[in-house]
């Protein structure tokens, strides 16, 4: 893979948002950057390190050059609690607020340590959309910036003509369908199902300096792959005039085992008797339940999960994560539940070890909350989908998984589940719901056989993609271009 033997390492600078959903692919394309031969610093914080023991452990016994850099965050001169250094621990906007402001608080240590590698000057950095303050390291240090994107180019080109077209500025009510002008084809979107990156009260100036950060980036990066969505990627990249790396998916780049269990939080469950559960289940037959990093499931949602999945009468493997007391989860699931499904259910409560169980061959299908990780995971696994989006542009990746890409079968949400909706205003999908879309999507008839066979094409295109295809290609191309810009002479 390594194509730099003999010729100089560029160094890249990872700077991911602190919330695991954007900290782990930028961690898997720290792996991926560092083994196609370049130098990678991984900068976090020392909370946010130690949740990522595991894959740093992991990335020094293969003997990679990533540095990982945990940088002080100053919590307490903004109000914040110290150690609350990741958007999951925060509920209330002030509070992400606050966090951000903590962030763009890292610019002079970031600089200072730059500066301080006379060895390894830094060649580029590879920043979150949502850490704009790194528009201007790069400045400082007179090296590119590219923006990483964390959206597939479907729902990054749907952003942008909401943006630049100002879509939903006379738009009164939230829920109202609006058709996309200059979209590929006809799409309908609402305000309240799109991304909203910051667009609350509160956020106007973070949210400005994303959008000019994004303006003046040398390039994007993403972690889709070109063959997944041409249309979309060609239009994306026309609209913002740079170009787009496409470098997904990432974590195709660590397939053994153990890779893929040490992979982001701490595991809640042992990986081995995940493994050994999964190994006992017949080939094709397991949904697996997980709906991402953020998302907490209240009680009377998990109480019609449990019902909807015992009457489909398939085995499943489902990840609990909720705010609810922990007592009254257990007394909810121990009403008979567990002990009726013992022979076919497995339950994490918590983290889960998610791209090893989406490899394994027992798995048919995937109940997700379309996170565009989870769903490049699910793609790249063959894995037909049931789509339960639960906010923002998770909306827009249903639409792609159902509609485009038809690897998918919606479970029917209407409205959000954003973490800060209280619980009250939670719309329930109901049991009969659950049931009846698990069993389209893990049936035999015609449809659900060639729901499979698509599912089953994409992951033969997706591992083409990074074994030597286009991703491949972006990655040397990425390190090439890297290598020709010449750092400013005024600041070397
Ligand atoms: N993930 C995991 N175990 C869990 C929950 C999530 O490994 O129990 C990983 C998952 O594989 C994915 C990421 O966390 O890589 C979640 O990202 P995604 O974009 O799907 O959703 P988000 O958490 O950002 O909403």
């Amino acid at each position: 893979m390594n194509f730099l033997d003999d010729a100089p390492k560029p160094h890249f600078v990872l700077v991911p948002f602190m919330a695991q959903g954007h900290t782990i692919p930028m961690i898997d394309m720290a792996h991926l950057l560092a083994k196609h031969g370049a130098i990678v610093s991984f900068i976090t914080t020392p909370a946010n390190a130690s949740r990522i023991e595991s894959t740093i452990d992991r990335a020094r016994a293969l003997n990679l050059p990533i540095q990982f850099v945990p940088l002080k965050l100053r919590c307490a001169e903004v109000g914040l609690p110290e150690g609350c250094e990741n958007v999951d621990k925060v509920l209330e906007k002030e509070q992400v607020k606050r966090l951000t402001d903590a962030y763009s608080m890292l610019h002079k240590p970031l600089v200072s340590y730059l500066r301080a590698q006379s060895n390894n000057t830094p060649s580029c950095i590879i920043s979150d959309l949502c850490q704009p303050w790194t528009g201007d390291v790069a400045r400082e240090l007179g090296i590119p910036r590219l923006m990483f994107n964390g959206f597939c180019a479907f729902a990054s080109l749907c952003r942008n003509i909401i943006h630049h077209e100002k879509v939903f500025e006379n738009v009164a009510d939230d829920n109202e369908l609006i058709v996309l002008p200059g979209f590929p084809h006809r799409l309908e979107v609402s305000k309240a199902r799109s991304p909203g990156n910051f667009n609350s009260p509160g956020f106007e100036e973070f949210s400005e300096k994303i959008l000019e950060e994004e303006r003046r980036a040398d390039g994007v990066v993403t972690n889709s792959f070109y063959e997944l969505e041409p249309l979309y990627h060609e239009e994306y990249q026309k609209k913002i005039g740079t170009k787009v790396w496409s470098l997904g998916p990432m974590f195709l780049c660590n397939t053994d085992m153990s890779a893929m269990a040490a992979r982001g939080d701490r595991a809640s469950v042992d990986a081995k008797h995940c493994l050994q559960w999964l190994d006992s289940m017949k080939p094709g037959s397991v949904l697996y339940v997980s709906f991402g990093s953020m998302t907490r499931t209240v009680l009377s949602q998990l109480e019609e999960i449990a019902l909807g999945l015992e009457a489909s009468k398939m085995p499943f493997l489902w990840v609990i994560k909720s705010d609810d007391k922990p007592s009254d989860i257990e007394k909810l699931l121990a009403e008979g539940f567990e002990e009726r499904t013992r022979d076919r259910g497995l339950i994490i409560r918590g983290w889960a070890p998610q791209a090893m169980i989406l490899s394994h061959p027992s798995l048919g299908g995937f109940m997700t909350h379309c996170g565009w990780n989870s769903t490049i995971e699910g793609i790249s696994n063959g894995v037909p989908m049931i789509t339960w989006p639960h906010c923002a542009e998770q909306f827009l990746n249903e639409k792609l998984i159902v509609d485009v890409l038809k690897v998918g079968v919606a479970v029917g949400v209407q409205s959000i589940t954003a973490r800060t909706v209280e619980v009250h205003e939670v719309s329930v999908v109901k049991r009969y719901q659950i049931e009846r879309t698990v069993l389209k999507l893990m049936g035999e008839d015609m449809d659900a056989e060639e729901r499979r066979l698509r599912a089953m094409e994409l992951k033969g295109k997706a591992r083409q993609a990074i074994d030597g295809g286009s991703s491949y290609s972006n990655v040397k191309h990425l390190i090439e271009y890297v290598l020709t810009k010449k750092i400013r002479p005024e600041v070397q």
